[in-house]
């Protein structure tokens, strides 16, 4: 199997640095015409500059592919419909979204202030949902998208100092679980990348040099392409790093049924074991079979039909 991008429009956003870069350098080597969009600023987010996103451009145009720069903050909706507008008047429509624009702003949640809290959700969730809002119209009319929304181990597994980030980051993913479902039958395909690597982001946070040989960002990449393919996944997170492949999935166990007269906190904290126990767990594919599992489960116990 070989993947090609040929005939193929990606927008990747943040892509003028770390893993964003390397996206758009692999879309673009594989045939795409590429969107790199960049604000261009700090690890923080303050400042900007299109330099950022234009040299990249450089770099694909060097090796004999197209690319356009962006400097739209993808926070600002009116600025990214413009981008995706110009993607349009150029190359006649967008096929691939990779939602990768991000920044930090740690700090335990005592000391953080709720302007960090609501910037690192602006950037990383409502980036997300403005740059997919602004293409979902164009891939439904055309039958056809790949969407990509990067989260991360800190929002499904936590991190100190990060609740901010992870909070949006795992924002995203409930994000994903409804859009492929309304996706799906218009050819558009949502997933997560979960990636690990080795960027100016991380480059204080991975101190051990010998693991920051190995956590290259071209490593996720490929998982990355893997999950715009035309054969790519649904609904998947996959997870990415030093050449290593996963996938996080989410499980409901079995649970227990309490009778009405015995559904009191106490009897819930008494059965923890029993709620805990993974034997028959279940991955589910929509909010509604939880409810549909609790109901006829009740309904078995009260021999109801
Ligand atoms: P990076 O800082 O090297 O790149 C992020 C890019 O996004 C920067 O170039 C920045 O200018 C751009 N950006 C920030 N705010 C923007 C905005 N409002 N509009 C447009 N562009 C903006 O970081 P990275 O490590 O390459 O991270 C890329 C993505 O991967 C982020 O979403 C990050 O949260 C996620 N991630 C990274 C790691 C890792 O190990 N590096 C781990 C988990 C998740």
């Amino acid at each position: 199997m070989s993947i090609s991008f040929v005939g193929k429009v990606a927008i990747v956003t943040g892509a003028g640095n770390g893993l964003g870069k390397s996206h758009a350098l692999e879309l673009a080597r594989r045939g795409a015409k590429v969107v790199v969009n960049d604000l261009g600023g700090a690890r923080d987010g303050s400042g900007g500059s299109l330099s950022t996103a234009e040299q990249v451009v450089a770099e694909i145009e060097a090796a004999g592919g197209e690319a356009m720069a962006n400097g739209a903050n993808v926070t600002d909706y009116a600025q990214v419909e413009s981008m995706v507008h110009a993607a349009r008047e150029r190359w006649g429509s967008v096929d691939i979204l990779v939602n990768n624009a991000g920044i930090l702003r740690d700090k335990s949640f005592a000391k953080m202030s709720l302007e960090d809290f609501k910037l690192v959700l602006d950037v990383h969730l409502m980036g997300t949902v403005n740059c997919t809002k602004a293409v979902w119209e164009i891939m439904r009319e055309q039958q056809y998208g790949r969407i990509v929304m990067t989260t991360s181990s800190s929002g499904l597994y936590g991190n100190f100092g990060q609740s901010n980030y992870g909070a949006a980051k795992t924002a995203v993913v409930g994000f994903m679980n409804t859009l492929c479902m309304e996706g799906e039958k218009y050819g558009i395909r949502v997933n997560c990348l979960s990636p690990t690597a080795s960027t100016r982001m991380t480059e204080d946070v991975i101190p051990d040099s010998k693991a920051l040989e190995l956590l290259t960002p071209e490593s996720v990449t490929a998982g990355l392409i893997a999950l715009v393919a035309e054969e790519s996944p649904n609904r998947m997170i996959l997870c990415a790093g030093a050449g290593g492949y996963a996938c996080t999935r989410i499980y409901e166990t079995d649970g227990i049924y309490l009778p009405p007269e015995q559904q009191t906190g106490e009897n819930v904290l008494q059965n923890l074991d029993a709620i805990l126990d993974g034997e028959g767990q279940q991955e589910f594919v929509g909010g509604f079979n939880q409810t549909i599992k609790f109901v006829q489960k009740a309904a078995e116990s009260l021999g109801v039909k």
